[in-house]
């Protein structure tokens, strides 16, 4: 019998964990935190693992961002399809309870190494006194990606109070504050429509401003991004200086971490942006019947992709995948590195899915030999919610669906 380790406690560990149940592995979870949920587990302390902060919803419809067997079935009776996170991680704790007796919780992965025929993990406790060892045939990282930060040069220059999303809790903490809110991605946007309830005034620094003119509130006014900064002064693009700011939140996004592989198993590229060198953001090249790396890609249904990746992942782990030759597998990450200039993209957005999300599955399932079971109609969902999210990220969560038949939906707005 197979013996599979899994770095993680989050959907990705879960997901990974529940199909390793149906495949009859024996497995093991191995979680530095006391709770299984991962991002969805809240905190109000800092620097923790998770990023969630209260009055979080679903930037998703999560009745269609779903798993197979995830329990997300009874959101459409509540009336809303981006629900808030307390609900998403009660979901997760019913997901987990059948593998509870698998985590090994407070066991921090501290290091990852080939043995000539088996992977080793050496774990610790948080108080750090234990050590164990540990012995794996194949080994799922599912350590998540949102938890390191990227911070701009420029902004450690700046002397002013500042955080990084990361450690964004609460709206009502910049009440009357003067903020700075740099960054125009989905932590930017959501962060936004947050304080713009509390704050006296915000500046929405990004790379497009003016794009969201038609929208933003008064007390919201766009500005070009940030290039420099010196003591409490913000230098933007266009050559204004910013200042009497109180408060800068950076929603700069995050950089892949692997802080438990020493050996150079992993390269990261683009200054944390490229996990290399894999194959499918799955598979890792040079071992790749054995290291698989779940829930990398972001920009897309989420928790459909983590599903996707797993099998593709397990049908390479039980042989019931295609053969794939070397050289196809040797020349992905360039190829995508291609497609990615030729739609006019920059090779940062590596693991970003956007609107290939689909085109991606539909490609795991050739390469893996199982069924591609998303319908057209969810499909169509996830343009139309990204379409409203364009037109106006402050009422985009307003909107409900309802998937009608294989491929026609309805949406209503649900003030
Ligand atoms: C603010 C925010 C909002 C988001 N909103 C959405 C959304 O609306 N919809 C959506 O689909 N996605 C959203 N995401 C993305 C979200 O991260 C994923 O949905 C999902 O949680 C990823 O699951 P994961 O298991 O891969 O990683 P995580 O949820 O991050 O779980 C990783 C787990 O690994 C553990 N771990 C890490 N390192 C180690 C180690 N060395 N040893 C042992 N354990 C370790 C961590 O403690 C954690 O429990 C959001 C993310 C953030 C930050």
């Amino acid at each position: 019998m197979k013996k599979v380790g899994i770095i993680g406690a989050g959907p990705s560990g879960l997901c990974a964990a529940q199909h390793c149940l149906q495949e009859g592995y024996d497995f093991t979870i191995f979680e530095q935190g006391h709770e299984l949920g991962g991002t969805w587990i809240y905190s109000p302390e800092i620097n923790t693992h998770s990023s969630i902060y209260e009055g979080l919803t679903a930037n998703g419809p999560m009745d269609l961002n779903t798993l197979e067997a995830y329990p997300f079935r009874d959101i459409e009776e509540k009336g809303r399809s981006f629900i808030p996170y307390e609900h998403i991680f009660a979901c997760l704790l019913e997901y987990g309870k059948p593998l509870r007796d698998h985590i090994h919780f407070d066991h921090k992965v501290a290091l990852i190494h080939r043995l000539d025929d088996a992977w080793e993990i050496i774990t610790e406790t948080s108080c750090g006194k234990f050590q164990k060892t540990w012995r794996f045939d194949a080994i799922f990282i599912c350590n998540g990606h949102n938890f390191k930060e990227d911070v701009p040069d420029y902004m450690l220059k700046y002397t002013g109070n500042w955080i990084h999303s990361r450690n964004y809790r609460r709206a009502s903490d910049y009440a009357n504050q003067t903020v700075a809110i740099v960054g125009g991605g989905l932590s930017g946007m959501d962060i936004l429509s947050q304080v713009v309830n509390y704050a006296k005034k915000i500046h929405f620094i990004h790379n497009q401003p003016g794009k969201h003119a038609k929208i933003i509130p008064k007390n919201v006014e766009e500005n070009a991004r940030c290039v420099d900064a010196f003591e409490k002064s913000i230098i933007l693009a266009d050559g204004s200086v910013l200042t009497g700011i109180d408060t800068v939140i950076l929603c700069n996004g995050y950089k892949h971490s692997f802080p438990f592989f020493k050996n150079g198993e992993v390269e990261l590229k683009l200054d944390g942006k490229i996990v290399s060198p894999l194959f499918q953001h799955v598979a890792h090249v040079n071992y790749l019947d054995s290291l698989f790396f779940i829930g990398l890609t972001s920009h897309a249904f989420n928790f459909l992709t983590i599903e996707y990746q797993i099998n593709f992942a397990m049908a390479i782990l039980s042989g019931r995948a295609n053969k794939f030759p070397q050289e196809v597998v040797e020349n992905w990450e360039s190829g995508r590195i291609t497609e990615l200039k030729q739609h006019g993209k920059h090779p940062k957005n590596f693991h970003f899915l956007e609107g290939s999300q689909f085109d991606y599955y539909h490609e795991l399932c050739r390469l893996g030999n199982f069924p591609y079971k998303i319908s057209l109609a969810i499909e169509r969902v996830f343009y139309d919610f990204i379409e409203k999210r364009g037109i106006n990220f402050f009422t985009y969560k307003n909107f409900q669906y309802k998937v009608l038949n294989d491929e026609d939906f309805e949406c209503k707005y649900v003030p």
